[in-house]
Order: C-alpha cells, then structure tokens, then sequence
C-alpha cells in the first residue's frame, strides 16, 4: 500500500512517471494527487464544438457521426477521416495510415478527443488526435476505471500523455492509497463541514456528483490558506520570541527636538501608528511591522521619528529606498526637517544631534569611504541608501531599527540581508507604495503587524484626473501643455512622464509595467523634452531626468526641480516612488496606458501635495472601449488607493500578487486566489491563530507540524536559490 509520500513509479509504471515528472515535476503519490482537474465533462453532455478555436489544445467528447477511407493516390496506405459532432457542429478527425482505427470509431460511440485544433479546407480538425472512446452497454466490464462515474475529470495534460490517462494513473493511484492520515485538527475539520483529506482526494478525481467535488475543492483551497498562515503566524511568534534591546523614548532627547520643530501637526492616524511604533519598540523584543498607506498620507515623517526614537537610545536606523532619486530626496527631507538636529560632529549641533548619511552605488568612492565609516563607527544615527547598503562593506556599531521604504521593489532576501549586519535582532519597519487589500496584507506580509494610515494631511487638495485620448480629440494634447503654462504662470511646476527614455530603448528595469504591444512612437523622454522646449512649454524652464543619467546628473535636477529652478521635470518612472515637490501641480503621463493602475495612481500623487489642487491628465492613443481605456478610466474615477490597488492586482498573475515575499510557498498554493478567495483567508487565519495559541510549536499535532514544516522549508529553499 502507498501513501502520498510514496514514490509514484512503485505505483505506476516507470514510464509513465518519467512523462509525469517531467512534464509537471509529480514525483510522488502526493504530487500526482494534487494535479488538480480544471473542469469535469459530464459523461453524454457533448462539448461545444462552434467554441473551440484554432490552436486550441483540447479534450472533448463528441459522438462518431461518420468515418470514410480513402487511399492517397500513387502510395500505400490511406486517410481515414472521422467526423465527430456534438449534435449540432462537426468536427473531423484524421489519421494517414491508420486503417484500423476505424473499428475503434464506431459510428454512434461517444468518446474524448485530445489535440490541438486544426484548421484544413475551412474546417477544423484534429490531427491524429489521442481519443478514448466511452465503452457502450455491452463493453461495461472492460470499462476503464475513469469512465466508472458520470464526471469525467478534465487535467492539464501532454502531448504524450492525455487527460484521460492522467485520470487513470490517478485512479491508480487513489486505489493503492492506505489510510491517509488528516493533518487537518479535527475541530476545524468539523466545524467546516469539510471532508477528510482522503475523501476530499477521491471526491475531487472521481466526483459523485458536482456537490461533492465543490465541497473537495472549498476544503483544498482552505488548506493551502491554513497552511500557508500557520507558518506565518508561527514565523511571526517566532520573532516576537527573539530577544533585543528595547529602544524605549526618553525624555529630552532628539525625538522631543524634532517634534518641537516640526513645522505641521501630525494626523490622528499619524499619531496612532506612532503610538503603536512606540510601544513595539519599547519591547525587548524586535518589531516586524507593515506601514502601509495612501499616497501622500505622510510615511515619511512616521518613519522618521521611530529611527529617532532608536537614535536617542543609543543605536542607528538605516532607510532601504528603492531608487536613488528617493534616497537622496530622503536625506534632503530628513536634514531639512531636523535642521541643526543633523549636524551632529560640528561645531552648530547641540549635544542631542546626529548624523544622516547616504550610501548609494553610484556616488564617489571619497562619499562612499567617508559614508561607510560614519556607518562603523556610529557617527551617523541614521544611514540612508539604495541596494547598496546591502553590500558586503557595509557595517554599523548598533543597528537597532531598518525601515524599508515602498517595500514592493524588495523582497524578503533584501530585508533579511540588512537584519544580519545588527548586532541584536533589529527592529523593523516595512513600508508600502500603495494601500493593499487586507487579505494581501495577510498573505503576502502576513508575519508582520500592520498599521495602516488612510487618511491625508489636512488642507491636502484633491487631484483631478482626466483622460486625453489623442485620437478623438487631439486638440486636447494642446491644451494640456497650456494648462502646463498657466500653472508655470502662477509660480506652479509640472511633471511630463513618458514610458522610455529615447525611442526604440525600452527602460528595461522598469518593463513590468508595459502591457500592450510595442509601438514605434511611444513618448520618450529624450526627445519629448526638447520637443516640447521648442514647442508646446516655449519660454518655459525644462529639464529632463531618467534613468541612465548619472547619480549626480539625477541628483541636482532633482534639487534644482525642489528649489523651483527648473519648471517642468520630463521623466520616465523614476519619480515614480516617493518624489515628494509640494508646488507641483500638474502632471502629464504619455502613454498613460502603458502604466498599470497602481503605478499611475503612485504617479499622480506627486501632485496636490501643497496647498493647491493637483491635476492629472493620462494621455493615451488606446481606443475606446478597449481594456487600456477602462483601466485609465478607473484611475480617473477614483482616489482611493485600495480600490485601485484591487483592480490592478486583479490583472496581475497570481504569482506577481504574491510576489518576491512569496515566491518560495507558490508551488503549495494551487487553487487558492489571494484575491477571490479573500473569505477564505480571513478564516484560516482566525483558525491558524487558535491553533498557536492552543498549541504554539503545534506540539500536539505532529501531522499538522510536519506539513507546515515542508511549507516552511520550500519557502527557505527558494530563498537560498536566489541568495
Ligand atoms: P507617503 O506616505 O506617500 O510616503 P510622504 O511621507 O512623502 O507621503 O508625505 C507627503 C508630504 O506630506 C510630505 O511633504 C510631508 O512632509 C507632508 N506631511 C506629512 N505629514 C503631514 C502632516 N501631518 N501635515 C501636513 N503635511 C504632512
Ligand atoms: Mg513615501
């Protein structure tokens, strides 16, 4: 007897598993089990045969209407051509030299038909297709095993092994099974009206009838969720376990400067977050917290203040930002908001300050010499930087706190690397770009607490978008750059987004947002900024910024943009994140299609953070009534980050909604959709965190355990693969 540990080629034949395991890496019992069908055919309901398409990779059923033979002139053998209909449409099916099929396609007979359509003289056909044919009354005791029941699983199949003949090895499978043991606890088994996990194996390959394999399929995909958020609430207890030095607030020091100073009142979810912040970091225990909010609510200054509270306690705080534009803005931000507070080591400082520093790739090895001994030796309280702070020279006295800005350009890896250079476990501070549903939170971060600040400052103005569609009405591109100069008049700036840098490069690291087809004439910002220097914003002070410019090119653009000496900014993404210009007032996307929704609404939030309305306009050439369009016109329609970070991770693949933090555990989450499956979740976690508290190390239940364990180790595995 097997169990689903067993190896499948003690089970079926060696080389059956070899096509197995190669095409879907199934090695064991267990493995072939969970190659899930995708739909049933219910055994007399003939499929559609108008709706199969060209290229198409199908299994059917269908009913034998004809079968002809005729030679091929001047050789030997013959076609034989089967047609096969679904009552009302014909398909025809046909092999060269394969006479003898003919007996086996007797016309009245139903049977399942795999290949890829065809089309030959207008009509579709399959080409020497695999078929099974469905015994009649008279063949029932040689039927095969999957044709026992009226729902005929339909798998994900090969070229060298069809549906049906998976469902066969599974059914061979199921056979030689023994007693599977349940790691599910019992309690939540029942309190679900779930199956056990064996029923739930045999009801999915081999339903009784739909219900049944409904039900199967709840249970499975509950599973993946519970599993999935016991390791994350075990992961989660497991940090809290660690001990480190708590970094309570102490009176009279930096933090109390700052606030003093700080020439705006914080918001009450500013203040909340703060509260929480402050009280996990008083632990002796690290924090692992999610900061997560809308564009523009003011993440900045929250962060700020938890590393001050670390500084004033004797450690340092480093800042990971994705891009050296927000690094640099981040050290401009934070030295103007501290002011003399910054200037620790100097002759202006008071004994409470500190020192900011920045470590990036691309600055001078004299800035990156003096930047990673200030980092040593403690100097500097707070240490800024790009990737580059990962890198292997890299070191501090005490790291107490890391803060990762706009966290969905990193990955676990990244924060993890950062943690190994504290000496103490170090208190951490994740943050996102944009708000993320809740179940998201719980899947993707679901071993961090999260905080999460909704609200904008007062007196924020809200930002107007408008779609401009180049091809209806052109003349609206006109007046967008006389908005430009009607702002620019009013002592306003304005951004200019295109897509690439120059035309025909494609801004590779920035690809992900590129969803439709290529086209020639995609904005570049190369050539749109001289363009509209001499054209459309003539008189007005442009200024390109991209990517493949230098750091310090970048660098004092962005300085000279922030101190109003350049009017209008031309750039590709890279203001995406973070770019923070309070007298920017009108941004302008090119292309706006080509961005994802997320991405257009980080973007537009670079304007309407001062004290007058912000103005979005999306260029776009898609057509109307096309998905492109409905994607912008959902960004215009709304300024609520969650409902627009729903629609965007609605399109995405399930793999990129998870993304970097769990890469590892996607190969154990086959039915379970973070998005649709969000009732789901919510439950597995409220029974995951039941069970640690009854049982913290899941002691009790040795099953359960070992289950999350594998999990665990998949996850860990694939870390390393990419460490
Ligand atoms: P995000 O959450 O998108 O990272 P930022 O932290 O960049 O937003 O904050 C946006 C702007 O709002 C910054 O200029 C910041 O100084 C300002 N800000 C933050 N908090 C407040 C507040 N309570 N009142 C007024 N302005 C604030
Ligand atoms: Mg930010």
């Amino acid at each position: 007897m097997a169990n689903l540990k067993s190896r499948l080629s003690d089970v079926i034949g060696d080389r059956t598993s070899k096509v197995l395991a190669d095409a879907f890496a199934i090695t064991t019992v267990g493995d072939l089990l969970r190659h899930y069908p995708r739909r049933y055919m219910v055994r007399g309901e003939l499929s559609n045969i108008a709706e199969l398409e060209q290229g198409d990779e199908v299994t059917i059923l269908a009913e034998v209407d004809s079968s002809t033979h005729r030679p091929i002139r001047g050789r030997k053998g013959g076609i034989l051509e089967v047609v096969v209909t679904d009552g009302r449409d014909k398909l025809s099916l046909t092999f060269f030299n394969q006479s003898w099929r003919e007996k086996e396609l007797k016309v009245g007979l139903q049977g399942l038909f795999a290949g890829k359509v065809g089309i030959f003289n207008g009509k579709k056909q399959l080409s020497h297709p695999d078929y099974q044919m469905v015994p009649d009354g008279a063949d029932v005791d040689s039927a095969v095993d999957n044709f026992a029941g009226k729902f005929l699983p339909v798998y994900r199949a090969t070229a060298k092994l069809p549906s049906w003949k998976i469902s066969q090895c599974i059914q061979m499978a199921i056979a030689s099974l023994d007693d599977v043991r349940d790691y599910l606890p019992e309690q939540i088994r029942i309190a679900h009206n779930f199956p056990t996990l064996q029923g739930a194996l045999v009801q999915l390959h081999a339903p009784a009838d739909l219900d049944h394999a409904d039900l199967a399929r709840e249970r499975l995909t509950f599973d993946e969720a519970f599993l999935l958020q016991l390791m994350l609430v075990m992961r989660r207890n497991e940090l809290r376990k660690l001990n480190t030095i708590s970094r309570k607030t102490i009176k009279g020091g930096l933090l109390e400067a700052f606030d003093a100073s700080l020439p705006f009142q914080l918001t009450g979810g500013q203040q909340d977050v703060i509260s929480e912040i402050e009280s996990d970091l008083a632990q002796p225990h690290p924090m692992h917290r999610l900061l997560q909010g809308e564009v523009g609510s003011g993440k900045t200054v929250v962060a700020l203040r938890a590393m001050l509270a670390v500084v004033d306690s004797g450690g340092q705080a480093a800042l990971l930002a994705p891009t050296e534009v927000l690094a640099a803005q981040h050290l401009r931000t934070f030295a103007k908001l501290l002011g003399p507070l910054a200037l620790g080591g100097t002759l202006e400082s008071g004994d409470k300050a500190t020192q900011i520093t920045l470590i990036t790739r691309s600055q001078s090895a004299l800035a990156r010499k003096e930047a990673l001994t200030l980092a040593a030796s403690g100097g500097a309280g707070i240490i800024i930087g790009t990737h580059a702070l990962l890198g292997e020279k890299v070191e501090f006295k005490d790291l107490g706190l890391i803060v990762v800005d706009e966290q969905h350009r990193f990955g676990v890896e990244q924060r993890d690397a950062l943690k190994v250079k504290a000496q103490q476990p170090p208190h951490l501070l994740v943050m996102t770009a944009t708000p993320i549903p809740r179940t998201v939170a719980m899947t993707v971060f679901g071993d961090l607490d999260v905080s999460t600040l909704r609200e904008l400052p007062l007196g924020r103005q809200p930002i107007t978008t408008h779609v401009i569609s180049v091809l209806e009405k052109p003349a609206f591109l006109e007046r967008a750059w006389e908005r430009i100069r009607e702002e620019v008049a009013y002592g306003h700036q304005a951004y200019v987004v295109a897509p690439r840098i120059e035309s025909g490069s494609d801004e590779s690291a920035d690809m992900d947002f590129l969803f439709g087809l290529e086209s020639a004439d995609i904005a570049a910002v190369t050539e749109l900024a001289p363009r509209l220097a001499n054209g459309g914003l003539k008189g007005i002070r442009v200024a390109e910024l991209h990517g493949r410019q230098s750091a310090d090119v970048k660098d004092s653009t962005m300085r000279a943009f922030a101190a109003g000496e350049i009017d209008v900014l031309v750039s590709t993404t890279v203001i995406e994140v973070g770019v923070d210009v309070a007298n920017a007032t009108v941004m302008v996307i090119m292309d706006a299609d080509r961005f994802g929704v997320s991405q257009l609404h980080q973007l537009r939030g670079r304007v309407g953070r001062g004290r007058s309305p912000g103005l979005c306009l999306l260029v776009t050439t898609a057509a109307a009534d096309t998905p492109a369009r409905a994607r912008l016109a959902a960004v215009a329609a709304t300024l609520d980050g969650f409902e627009l970070s729903r629609i965007d991770l609605e399109q995405r693949r399930e793999g990129d909604v998870l993304g970097a933090n769990q890469s590892g555990t996607q190969s154990h989450l086959r039915l379970l959709r973070v998005l649709r499956d969000e009732e789901v979740i919510q439950a597995a976690r409220a029974d995951a965190v039941q069970i640690i508290t009854e049982s913290s190390d899941l002691a009790t239940l040795p099953v359960l355990a070992t289950e999350v364990a594998l999990m665990a180790r998949d996850a860990a595995i694939d870390y390393l693969d990419k460490g």
